[in-house]
Formats: C-alpha cells, sequence, structure tokens
C-alpha cells in the first residue's frame, strides 16, 4: 500500500490525516484513560484516511515500530535522570497538535512516541527532507566511502545528525533544543537503515520494484514508482514479517526480542556525535546495504554510476526503475533469512549509538 519515497524529492504526504490530540501536561504524567482512548480513536480515524489516500505509515522510514524500537533498546542503557530530562524537554515544547500523524501513540514512552515525529514534521517542511538519508554509492568501498559528495550543501542525515546535536546542548531556545532531540532520535534510528545510507542510482532502492512474498509490484497512483520496491520492504515489510513469525505484538516486544537474541553492553560511554563518529556509523550501514540488501537479492543487479545520486525521479538514470522491474526480483525466504538478522542487528546497534548520544546530552 506504500506509495512513498523515503528518498529524494517526491513529496509523501497525503492530506487527509487529522491532528492529534496532544496535551503535555497529560501526555507525560500518567494521563486519564479517556485521553488515551481519545488520542488512539484520532490516530485510527487518521490511518483510515491514510488507507484511503493510498498513503501509509509504510511512508516512516523503519516503520513506527522499528524507530520505537530503537529508542527503546537506548533506554535500557540510559540512566532513569537522564531520560526524565528528556521526558521533560519534549513535555516543555510540544509538537504542533494540528501535525499529520503517521505512526500510533505510545502513553507510556513519550520518548519512543517522539522517534516518528521528523518524518511527520518532513511532510510541510521539505528543507528537512535530505536529512533522513546519506545517499552513498553502492560502488564505493565503505572503508574509504567519503559522505562529501553524497552529502550536497550539509544537507544528508550524517550533517543533520551533528548539527542537531549541536542545538540540542547549546540552544538557548526550548522549543529548538525539543525538536533537535526528536530529529535525533529518528535520525540516528535513519542513518542505520542500511538503505538510507546506500544507493545504486535508484533512490536507496525506492526504485527496484520487487515481488514480496508474492506479492507483485504495482506502479503507484500519479507517480513512477512501485510498490513493494526494495527500500520499502527494508523499512517496513521485513520487520513486520519479522514481527509476525515471531508473535511480537508490538516496539516493545521487538526491542525485547532484538537484545535477548544478543544482550546488550552492561553499559556506553556517553559520546557526542561527532562527524566522524556518524560517519563511521554510516559506512558500517553502507556495508549491509552493500552485502545484503543489495548482495543476497536473488537476481544480481549491476553497479550503477557513482554519480546517479541525487535522481529526480525515478525514471532518471535510463530508467531505472524498468531496468529494475524487468528482472522480476522476488523476494521470499532466503532472501529474509538474509535480511532479518541484518535488521535485527542494525536496529540494536543504533540503540547502543544512541544511548551514547543521549548521555552526552543530558549530561546530569
Ligand atoms: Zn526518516
Amino acid at each position: 500500500m506504500s506509495s512513498s519515497f523515503s528518498q529524494g524529492p517526491t513529496l509523501i504526504h497525503g492530506s487527509s490525516q487529522v491532528g492529534r490530540l496532544n496535551s503535555p501536561s497529560h501526555e507525560f504524567t500518567n494521563p486519564p484513560v479517556f485521553l488515551y482512548t481519545l488520542r488512539m480513536r484520532r490516530w485510527l480515524v487518521s490511518l483510515a484516511f491514510l488507507c484511503v489516500s493510498g498513503w501509509s505509515a509504510d511512508a516512516v522510514a523503519w516503520g513506527c515500530e522499528g524507530h520505537r524500537a530503537v529508542v527503546m533498546i537506548a533506554e535500557r542503557l540510559v540512566p532513569a535522570a537522564k531520560l526524565a530530562a528528556a521526558r521533560a524537554l519534549l513535555a516543555a515544547s510540544p509538537v504542533d497538535p494540528n501535525l499529520r500523524v503517521g505512526c500510533p501513540p505510545v502513553p507510556d514512552d513519550p520518548v519512543a512516541e517522539a522517534a516518528t515525529w521528523a518524518d511527520d514534521y518532513r511532510s510541510d517542511h521539505l528543507e528537512t527532507f535530505n536529512w533522513h538519508f546519506t545517499n552513498l554509492p553502492r560502488v564505493w568501498k565503505s572503508a574509504t566511502a567519503n559522505p562529501a559528495a553524497a552529502c550536497a550543501a550539509g544537507s544528508c542525515a550524517i550533517e543533520a545528525i551533528v548539527a542537531q546535536f549541536q542545538l540540542l546542548t547549546h540552544s538557548a531556545d526550548t522549543a529548538v533544543k525539543a525538536n533537535a532531540l526528536r530529529f535525533i532520535l529518528h535520525f540516528v534510528g535513519d542513518l542505520h537503515q542500511p538503505l538510507h545510507s546506500t544507493s545504486n542510482g535508484d533512490r536507496g532502492g525506492n526504485c527496484v520494484p520487487v515481488t514480496f512474498f508474492g506479492q507483485a509490484p504495482q506502479q503507484n497512483p500519479n507517480s513512477d514508482d512501485y510498490s513493494p520496491n526494495l527500500h520499502g520492504i527494508w523499512d517496513s515489510s521485513m520487520i513486520r514479517r519479522m514481527m509476525t513469525d515471531q508473535a511480537l505484538a508490538d516496539a516493545q516486544a521487538l526491542s525485547d526480542h532484538i537484545v535477548a537474541k544478543k544482550p546488550l553492553p552492561a553499559s556506553v560511554v556517553a559520546s557526542a556525535p561527532t562527524k566522524a563518529r556518524v560517519t563511521s556509523w554510516a559506512r558500517q550501514a553502507h556495508e549491509v546495504g552493500r552485502t545484503v540488501a543489495y548482495g543476497k537479492l536473488p537476481v544480481a543487479v549491476g553497479m550503477e554510476p557513482a554519480t546517479a545520486i541525487i535522481l529526480s525521479s525515478c525514471q532518471d538514470n535510463h530508467d531505472i526503475v524498468h531496468r529494475m522491474l524487468a528482472l522480476n526480483e522476488s523476494i521470499g525466504n532466503a532472501y529474509l533469512a538474509a535480511g532479518e538478522p541484518a535488521i535485527a542487528g542494525q536496529l540494536r546497534l543504533a540503540g547502543v549509538h544512541l544511548a551514547s548520544v543521549l548521555k552526552a546530552a543530558f549530561p546530569l
């Protein structure tokens, strides 16, 4: 059902979502049951509109569950006092109540809920669009991948994380600080999605139609892209498949599952996200993109030129979308077997890295 890019300039938003109720004084301090019910109902109404309009939560990179699982993993490694400071900052500057939202509320975890705000915000703030990814060309070797060419005018996930951390820790404006925290909660997750740090002249796989467990790709209305596509299945479809297979009900269960499979370190060191450090995260995600997301495809995909970084549409780069469609990629259990451990590993790693950033951001 997704019709959306997570990369590139195509607009992603529907127009039918309703605003969400946002009452910070209640949101973070044991709100009454009726408030949850009302918020949930409004979100369900939003979802109904979204389905009608052809837009879905699939537009949220890593999906609602993935982004929130990253935060929930990080929360295990951040001292309670620092988490309380993060919650207080978010409460002090609540989000616009008219913002159209793509994910259900998380009543008992406002920090996790905040992890998907940046995708909602992006719909009306296209100047933030490029902050969600860094198109490191697949053809580059990860060890030497230099993001400069893939980060035009400093507008990419790497630069955004560094810049927002500066604002979070140095701005005197509470609203700026709160939104900087929301951006960081989201972008650290995005950057670890391999196809947010890798592109093969195809908008990080957005221009690679795939059949996903028998669901054939269909061209999206008023667009030249298809669903399912490679990017979308890494954002959401494979996570949902993993959650269904493992009977994981929500993001909390997903995070429990990930850390049960590979325990977290006893602690992490507080560490600011310098450009060098965040670049190393992107290179690692790029390696997973090269070797798994592209490397394990059932039909081998050739290397596209490194110059095809920014496409204005999926018909660019010599009509990449139809060249990829002709390959008839069909994703099934073999690809999933390679992809699921990579996804779990990336969500876990994002959580660990986010924990170190949050510890540095709130030096109590
Ligand atoms: Zn994003």
